[in-house]
């Protein structure tokens, strides 16, 4: 039955060609969505995604892109704001130019594609929009202050525009993984090994006990909060993962 809600849905997926939005753009196939990704690098791998190349930091692609993505499989339903990148430093040795790639691509990123969405959802008086935000988001941690301003500022976006789609058939939720497997936490453990000299398995463990917990999240997990907060229909969730 739940599927019913999502089947025949367009969903764009951005970052959707590997890690966590990977998981979730063929979770979303699963349920009978039509996807397409949108990102940098977007190769057609002939696995049934409509992909559209663009940089979310860049509003003209991002639009050229969703143009594309919309003649390809209609008016979009379902935004998945995905796409992200983190990058660690004490905060004395980072400088503007981080600061700016991290707020441009998280924060920015997610701003620029949902506006290139709501209009379709609001026309439809139907819409979902996840944001994959971060613990970051949530709380705070060394290293990552950029990472962290971004993520927080994604839940600032998701709880305001959830209180103004009230009623309006249009739902505002994020995601707050901890540590996920991806290419994203394998940099991170690369990062603590060229740092410290710690074994790489031993880092993995000291990431996965910052997790609520105590574990490292799949992106399984993360794809399948997607698909439920898409068929819940519940607004202003903001959901950490792991769960116990
Ligand atoms: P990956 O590094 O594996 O994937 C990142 C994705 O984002 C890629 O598909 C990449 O595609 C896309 N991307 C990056 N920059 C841009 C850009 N400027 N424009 C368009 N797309 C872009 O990371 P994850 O899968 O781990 O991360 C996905 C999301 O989950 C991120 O928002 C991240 O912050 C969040 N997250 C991750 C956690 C983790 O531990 N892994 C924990 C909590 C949250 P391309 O290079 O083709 O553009």
């Amino acid at each position: 039955m739940s599927e019913e809600i999502v089947r025949g849905k367009h969903a764009i997926v951005t970052g959707g060609g590997r890690g966590i939005g990977l998981a979730v753009a063929r979770a979303l196939k699963g349920a009978g969505a039509r996807v397409s990704i949108v990102s940098r690098n977007a190769p057609d791998s002939g696995d049934g995604f409509f992909r559209a190349a663009a940089d979310v930091t860049d509003e003209a692609a991002v639009l050229d892109a969703f143009a594309q993505c919309r003649s390809a499989n209609g008016a979009i339903a379902i935004l998945v704001n995905n796409s992200g990148i983190a990058e660690s430093a004490p905060f004395k040795r980072t400088d503007k130019a981080m600061w700016d790639r991290i707020i441009a691509t998280n924060l920015t990123g997610t701003y620029l594609c949902t506006h290139a969405a709501i209009g379709d959802m609001l026309d439809a008086q139907w819409g979902r929009i996840v944001n994959i935000a971060s613990i970051a988001g949530l709380f705070g941690a060394a290293y990552i202050t950029a990472y962290t301003a971004s993520k927080h500022g994604v839940m600032g976006f998701t709880r305001a525009l959830a209180a103004e789609l009230g009623g309006t058939g249009v739902t505002v939720n994020a995601i707050c993984p901890g540590y996920t497997e991806s290419d994203m936490m394998s940099y991170a453990i690369q990062n603590i090994v060229k740092r410290t000299g710690m074994a790489p398995e031993a880092a993995r463990e000291e990431l996965a006990k910052t997790n609520p917990g105590g574990r490292i999240v799949t992106p399984d997990e993360v794809a399948a909060a997607v698909v439920a907060l898409c068929e819940n229909g519940r607004t202003a969730q903001e959901l950490v993962l792991p769960t116990l």
